[in-house]
């Protein structure tokens, strides 16, 4: 059997996969909550004829779904959550379906359903051919919430032999950047309530507390490398001004391009925090809410990700899709979809041409080299297995994820024409790393000597 049937398989199929991801496009369900959504990813896998283990006992919704046997392990990494807030119809104005309710302005309606439909292909190849090993499909739910490094600590990734992972975006290219690490933590300072006007030397504000941390955390800032990054926000700040807060609490996300480099960043937060506390004469606790790794690329994939990204033929949009499009990227101005591109790697050079054109139809392969500012819970597994992503183009030029406009794309002919030819793409270098025991031995040697110097445990095991 050759790769060309893989993708014959995918073809046939495509109506279902197009049903999948429309059915999860309008039934939005954001992290932790997405019971229809895995369900309708695990009908339409043992439809196919795949074994599928639900591990809601390590985490809710979570799965995975197998065909085949021995090595190599190819995994598939998917999603399936929404956002809140982004919920929107597929069209040019801003109008949600739902007023305030969540919608897919990440796509990953689209993300989890190709990875479906690449491993459709792949089973076929096992069924038919003298092909052998193992795919395996991951239901990763929360990713919004940084969910995989709990399926990480319980081993879900251990015995992969390449991990295969896509993006929807307003590009095709190989995701060849890396991400930053990310740890995020809570801190609750407890101080002593009193008459503000009364009494206010009785009382010890948590409030000023939480201020003063977040004021050593702006001069922290300057001392801090450029590539890293620290956010907050205030989550409760007492209820009443006549009142001396007795609690208050915030959450401060620290990043940085490796996990090594982010934990003593949090340990100078954790002192900052420390510090406000003796100021104020109150008391503070603080816990790791959610952390996750930094991408390490691997080059060995990336380059078949790319042979395919190059040998599938790319989408064919028509005029509706063109409209949807022109009407979207209409949002953006020329500077904003440059800033847009430039989160990729992307040369300026290159980003000019791509401007241009409402839709992205050549294939790039950038990032090398780059980190982006952003994390994805995708480097958890990263850390575990040789693993490379794309990124293909759902979304209209310039159009980032997180908004409505991302939503609208990811629920038209766009977004489902770019997810085909993203399952076609994943596929196809699975098929690859399948029928060649080179690439995946290439992959494993990088992948080893790109981790030597870190053992990978969840970021919460890591701050002490
Ligand atoms: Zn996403």
């Amino acid at each position: 059997m050759s790769k060309e049937k893989v993708m014959n398989a995918i073809e046939a199929s495509k109506e279902r996969f197009f049903r999948l991801a429309a059915e999860i496009w309008n039934r939005p369900e954001i992290s932790y909550h997405e019971q229809e959504s895995a369900g309708l990813q695990k009908a339409a896998l043992r439809e196919f004829g795949f074994r599928v283990v639900e591990l809601d006992r390590i985490q809710n919704h979570a799965f995975i779904a197998e065909y085949g046997s021995g090595s190599p392990v190819i995994g598939l990494l998917g999603e399936f959550d929404a956002l809140p807030g982004l919920s929107q119809k597929v069209s040019t104005a801003q109008e949600p379906v739902v007023a305030g309710g969540p919608g897919h302005g990440c796509g990953h309606n689209l993300l989890g359903t190709a990875c479906i439909a690449a491993a459709t292909g792949i089973k076929s190849a096992l069924e038919t051919d003298r092909l052998k090993g193992t795919v395996r499909y991951y239901g990763c739910p929360a990713e919004e919430q940084v969910g995989k490094p709990v399926l990480a600590k319980a081993g879900v990734f251990s015995g992969l032999d390449a991990g295969l992972c896509w993006h929807p975006a307003d590009i095709n290219t190989v995701a060849a950047y890396g991400t930053n690490a990310s740890v995020e933590l809570g801190f609750r300072f407890k101080g002593m309530a009193s008459h503000a006007a009364q009494v206010p030397h009785l009382g010890r504000s948590a409030l000023d507390a939480l201020t003063l941390m977040s004021v050593g955390v702006e001069f922290l800032r300057e001392h801090m490398p450029q590539s890293a990054r620290v956010h907050y926000v205030v989550t409760s700040g007492g209820e009443r001004p006549n009142i001396v807060p007795k609690g208050a609490e915030g959450h401060f996300q620290v990043r940085s391009p490796r996990m090594r480099e982010v934990l003593p960043l949090v340990r100078r937060v954790i002192d900052v925090a420390k510090g406000a506390a003796l100021m104020t004469g109150t008391q503070v606790e603080w816990e790791v809410l959610r952390g996750c790794y930094d991408v390490v690329p691997n080059s060995v994939i990336s380059d078949v990700l790319y042979d395919n990204l190059k040998g599938v033929p790319l989408p064919v949009f028509d005029a509706a899709d063109r409209d949807l499009a022109a009407g979207l990227a209409a949002y953006s101005n020329e500077d904003q979809k440059r800033a847009t591109l430039a989160m990729f790697g992307i040369d300026p050079a290159s980003a000019a041409t791509i401007i241009n054109s409402p839709l992205h139809e050549s294939v790039g392969y950038w990032g090398v080299g780059w980190t982006i500012p952003a994390s994805t819970d995708v480097g958890d597994v990263s850390h575990l297995a040789p693993t490379a992503q794309i990124n293909t183009a759902t979304w209209p030029v310039g159009v980032g994820s997180h908004t409505w406009q991302a939503t609208a794309a990811s629920g038209s002919g766009i977004g489902m024409k770019g997810m085909l030819y993203a399952a076609k793409v994943l596929a196809g270098a699975a098929y690859d790393l399948m029928t060649r025991p080179d690439l995946v031995q290439r992959a494993r040697a990088e992948f080893v000597a790109a981790t030597a110097d870190e053992t990978y445990a969840p970021a919460e095991e890591l701050i002490k």
